[in-house]
């Protein structure tokens, strides 16, 4: 039984090949603590994305296990799963409504002063007043009509105001101009406060802001420290 609250993660000895291709994480196994927050670095390919999809049964090891507050995902109802972790994906689509309504997503309990209040504390007021038609303002197609890391923004205010026990984030590659960047550090800071947090790091900024690292290289955690030590 998973107990409600913030939640830690186990990986034991996980193993990892795509359907259709070789092998892409060799025996990971590491430990997250409740409420702390952690980066992912390592080069293109090194299994970063993969090992994130993990977490939220987007895959499901080929062996070992993965944990979430001490149960293995596989007993985890969906039902439950969904409600307690949420993922930032790295080049996650919006649906093509408004900026608002892609914020609340199907959540008819959710009112336009929640979508506000939750901006506010992200520190992303000015962001959606300065787009043409506030939270009005249509995402188009995929959520084009925004850049990259303006699809990131939506999508973490929308992990936030989902509130989960733990937030899997998986940064943008594409490049993201100097003031969404910064829209986006701090909203992240914002978001992953006291909370249960895994982030896959592109940016400097958020290696330094995690209590901890895990550096993967060819599918293998290969180093863990504060960014200090590392
Ligand atoms: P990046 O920094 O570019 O996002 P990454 O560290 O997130 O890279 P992954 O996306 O986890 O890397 O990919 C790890 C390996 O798995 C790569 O060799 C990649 O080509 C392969 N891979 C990723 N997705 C798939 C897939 N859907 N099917 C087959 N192979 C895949
Ligand atoms: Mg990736």
């Amino acid at each position: 039984e998973l107990e409600p609250g913030p939640v830690g993660v186990g990986f034991e000895e996980v193993e990892y090949a795509y359907p259709d291709g070789g092998r892409v994480l060799h025996g990971v196994s590491v430990e997250i603590a409740p409420r702390s927050r952690v980066a992912v670095v390592g080069e293109t390919g090194s299994g970063k994305s993969t090992f994130v999809k993990l977490l939220t049964r987007l895959a499901d090891p080929s062996s070992g296990r993965v944990l979430l507050g001490g149960v293995p995902l596989t007993d985890v109802p969906l039902e439950s799963l969904r409600r307690r972790v949420v993922m930032v994906p790295q080049d996650g689509f919006l649906f093509n409504t408004t900026v608002g309504e892609n914020i609340r997503y199907g959540r008819a309990d959710v009112g336009d002063d929640e979508v506000r209040a939750a901006l506010a504390d992200l520190g992303l007021t000015g962001w959606a007043e300065s787009l043409p038609g506030g939270l009005e303002t249509p995402a188009g197609p995929r959520g084009e009509a925004l850049s990259a890391g303006e699809r990131q923004l939506v999508a973490l205010a929308r992990a936030y105001l989902a509130d989960p026990d733990l937030l899997v984030l998986d940064e943008a590659t594409s490049a993201v101009d100097p003031a969404t960047e910064q829209r986006l550090q701090r909203a992240l800071e914002t978001a992953t406060r006291g909370r249960t947090a895994v982030s896959v790091a592109h940016r400097l900024s958020t290696a330094e802001a995690a209590d901890r690292v895990l550096v993967f290289d060819a599918g293998r955690i290969v180093q863990q420290g504060t960014h200090e030590e590392l």
